[in-house]
């Protein structure tokens, strides 16, 4: 690869550091390197007159500012619009543009430049999985393998993956690596078959296995899918025997995974299983100021101890709140987005928070996750179907609302409360002995997160 471009990439890679993401994304990272000219002039295409100009008000001194940095003194740079890209074209002897000469690196692109372990703010709730995560980084396949990370969504485990796989393409270039969510572990691997000729096979297979570290993100979707697991128990044990680097994530112990297999299961506890735990306030805090500073969101404190108190499990979610504040602070021509516009920008979000979590929900969540309707559940019928989830949405009523079992025979039809009590010692009974129902039950919970318990 030609110096330039490297350079280039590098002025890049500053620059995503000192804008906000939104301009980067939008602006900056479409650029064109159109050729290095003179040695003195980067000609660089934008891909409207719009995004010309935008960088041109907002961005020109800090792209200068790179380019000294990175280039030293006396090189310059030219943007041109798509019309001009062609006129420019049209007249100079670059047959090739320099970016199609680029060579890529096989790893480049696989992981998101944001999520490090730099990024990554560490508490009481992750600081054994980040210890483990930097230590598989640092030393893949030898100290804890395979490395599995469970917890719930938006906690970082994907971050940390990728945390993961940046480390080791920065430091050991020459290792392969790859990053594959479940789904397209099992979509790559169907494909292969459905094709039915021998070499998607074995390309399939060398994608795989001709691997220094594999991580497979969300596992959990491999559930049901058993030629998947057997496809991967092969995939792991070739990768495992030569000492290669396996990580694997998921929301829940792989003990908890309702239909994987005993000797995959029992493979993965060979190595580490560590949790992820949600952040107490102090980690939430660090993390939303973070977060500002990266984004580069001008935010008042107080509206950053706002937000870590109204969220408490999913970062991504708090992560989203923050955006929208700072966004509405925008809109309103603030400077620095303050604790007025902050509770103006999540009155709705919030107002559904504080709304008590009521028989009402519980039954509808009940609904939404079984795809049956309000009035079957509270009906006569008496198929499979329905009698399930009508028991599973009574046992939840009696275990997350504080009101007599007699008044939720109401909420059903006016049931009397031998069948309640009936329902909720059955599911009682069947979440304590049975996996499947004890993560349909989790699962159903999970979705009153919104909601706050009485
Ligand atoms: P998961 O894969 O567990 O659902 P993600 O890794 O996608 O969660 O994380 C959700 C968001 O929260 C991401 O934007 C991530 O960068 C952020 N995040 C999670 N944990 C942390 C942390 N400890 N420090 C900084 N950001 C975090
Ligand atoms: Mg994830």
């Amino acid at each position: 690869m030609d110096e330039y471009v490297k350079n280039w990439e590098a002025v890049l890679n500053k620059l995503e550091m000192m804008v906000s993401a939104v301009s980067f994304d939008l602006w900056i990272k479409p650029l064109e390197l159109l050729e290095f000219k003179n040695g003195s002039t980067l000609v660089l295409g934008a891909s409207s007159p719009t995004a010309k100009n935008q960088i041109l008000k907002n961005q020109a001194d800090k792209l200068s500012e790179c380019i000294l940095d990175v280039f030293g003194e006396g090189v310059g740079y030219e943007i041109l619009d798509q019309n001009e890209k062609q006129e420019y074209l049209k007249d100079t002897v670059v047959v090739e543009p320099a970016v199609e000469a680029r060579e890529e690196h096989p790893n480049k692109g696989m992981f998101n430049s944001k999520y490090t372990f730099d990024n990554f703010v560490v508490g009481k709730s992750n600081q054994f999985v980040y210890a483990a995560a930097r230590a598989v980084a640092e030393h893949p396949g030898q100290k804890f393998n395979p490395l599995f990370i469970y917890g719930g969504v938006g906690l970082g485990k994907t971050h940390l993956l990728h945390a993961i796989g940046n480390y080791i393409h920065e430091h050991m270039p020459d290792l392969k690596i790859m990053y594959a969510t479940c789904e397209k572990f099992t979509n790559d691997y169907i494909e292969s078959l459905r094709s039915n000729k021998e070499n998607e096979t074995i390309e399939f297979r060398e994608k795989y296995r001709n691997l220094d570290v594999l991580m497979i993100d969300d596992i959990q979707f491999i559930s049901n899918k058993t030629s998947t697991q057997e496809e991967f128990f092969h995939t792991f044990n070739e990768l495992y025997q030569n000492n290669k680097q396996i990580i694997i994530s998921s929301d829940r112990p792989p003990k908890e995974i309702a239909t994987l297999e005993e000797r995959l299961s029992s493979r993965f506890t060979c190595g580490l299983i560590q949790d992820i735990q949600s952040p107490d306030f102090e980690t939430r805090v660090a993390i939303l100021r973070k977060k500002s500073q990266q984004e580069r969101y001008l935010i008042d404190d107080e509206v950053i101890e706002f937000i870590a108190e109204k969220v408490d499990t999913n970062i991504r979610e708090m992560e989203g709140l923050l955006a929208k504040v700072y966004f509405f602070a925008t809109l309103l021509g603030k400077k620095i987005a303050g604790i007025e516009e902050a509770k103006e920008a999540l009155k709705e979000t919030i107002e559904k928070k504080k709304e008590d979590l009521n028989p009402n929900i519980i039954i509808e969540c009940v609904c939404d996750y079984f795809n049956i309707s309000k009035a079957d559940i509270v009906g006569k019928k008496k198929s499979k179907e329905i009698v399930e989830p009508r028991m599973i949405a009574i046992y939840l009523i009696s275990e997350l609302i504080d009101i007599p079992l007699i008044s939720i025979g109401k909420y059903f039809g006016g049931r009397d409360h031998t069948t309640i009590i009936h329902a909720r010692d059955k599911i009682t009974d069947q979440v304590k002995n049975n996996i499947r129902m004890a993560n349909t039950v989790k699962d159903i919970e999970n979705m009153f997160s919104g909601y706050v318990n009485k």
